[in-house]
């Protein structure tokens, strides 16, 4: 998707054109494909689209997650030097751990729950450090009251069960975070918790993130939350990337129809809800991906562009007016044309 950029210092996760495909009895489902980007120490970059865009799909390829035979993953992630396409398993056991953790939409199926919350951190930490039991469980404790959560020594003796929807988020975060990473992919870390806790546990990522300077990957159909979160957005659908660049920018100045879609179905607060507006159709099968612009069955400027929309992959290229934006659209001034229709309306 993009040349290869030179290196620097940091940058924690580099992946370039990756592509994870699972060929299945119908065909092949292609989750993800020719995706380049890169996660950088301190900032936290927003991966958003809609399901089955490939967003989780690519992460998991990151930290090695997907059933090698059942999986055709090609391309490059490099994390902190390490390439781990191709890498043994015995590699991507040790990486993943090391340098970076993930922390789930649903922590009571990521959390076992037959094991006490303290002994599950202290056991990971003793996973790579040589040090006795109750150290860890000392470290334990501390990682608990350090995400917030009350009463840590008694709290490090319960079960998953025990602890509410935004604690157990909070001791996932815990246990991510326990051998100091320096990527952290939160994937919808807040979707099934209410409002109020949401804020709480996306001040929490934010503060740590600061304390630890790691790079966050943050995980989101929810563009309220990048608004309130990102440094860097990445916008993804049908497996493919098609807008990237500086979080606010973007969300102030889309320059991807399907991202000024995305935002035109978001609610200000001032509004009164007269109807809902959405992008009209739904996410392509994956089996099945139309050709062209995988967009262009949902896109209003389809018609205006033609024949290039229906049959040729729009290129990855810098957005004309726009600084460090890429996009993937036939549109000559895509911002002009999205200005002109008010968004999308
Ligand atoms: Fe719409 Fe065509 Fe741009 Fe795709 S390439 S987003 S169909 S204008």
């Amino acid at each position: 998707m993009t040349a290869a950029q030179p290196w620097s210092d940091d940058v924690v996760l580099d992946v370039t054109a990756l592509s994870v495909a699972f060929p299945a009895d119908e065909g092949v489902v292609r989750a993800v494909s020719d995706l380049s980007y890169r996660a950088r120490l301190g900032r936290t970059l927003a991966i958003v689209g809609e399901s089955g865009s490939g967003k989780s799909v690519a992460s998991m390829a990151v930290l090695g997650l997907h059933d090698p035979s059942r999986t055709r993953i090609t391309g490059s992630i490099r994390l902190d030097g390490h390439e781990l396409v191709g890498a043994p398993e015995w590699v991507l056991q040790s990486v993943r751990s090391t340098h970076a953790a993930m922390v789930f939409q649903d922590p009571l199926s990521a959390l076992h729950p037959l094991h006490r919350v303290g002994a599950q951190i202290a056991e990971a930490y003793r996973a790579h450090h040589e040090v006795s039991r109750a150290t860890a469980q000392r470290r334990a404790v501390e990682m608990l009251d350090r995400v917030g959560i009350p009463n840590p020594d008694r709290r490090a003796k319960q079960f998953p069960h025990e602890f509410s929807g935004g604690m157990r988020q909070r001791a996932m975060i815990a246990l991510g975070l326990v051998n100091n990473p320096r990527l952290l992919i939160a994937d919808e870390p807040t979707t099934a918790l209410d409002v109020t806790v949401q804020a709480q546990i996306l001040d929490l990522v934010r503060d740590l993130q600061q304390e630890f300077g790691s790079a966050v990957i943050l995980i989101t159909h929810d563009l309220a939350v990048v608004a309130e979160t990102a440094d860097d957005l990445l916008v993804m659908y049908a497996g493919r990337a098609v807008e990237q660049g500086d979080a606010k920018a973007v969300l102030a100045r889309p320059s991807h129809p399907y991202t000024a879609g995305l935002l035109q179905s978001l609610l200000s607060p001032s509004e009164e809800l007269t109807e809902l507006r959405t992008i009209p159709g739904a996410p392509p099968s994956l089996l099945a991906i139309p050709p062209g612009c995988s967009f262009h069955p949902r896109c209003p400027f389809a018609d205006r562009v033609g024949a290039p929309c229906q049959t040729v992959l729009p290129g990855w290229r810098p957005a004309p007016g726009l600084v460090n934006r890429h996009l993937r659209c036939h549109l000559t001034d895509p911002v002009v044309a999205i200005q002109e229709t008010g968004g999308l309306r």
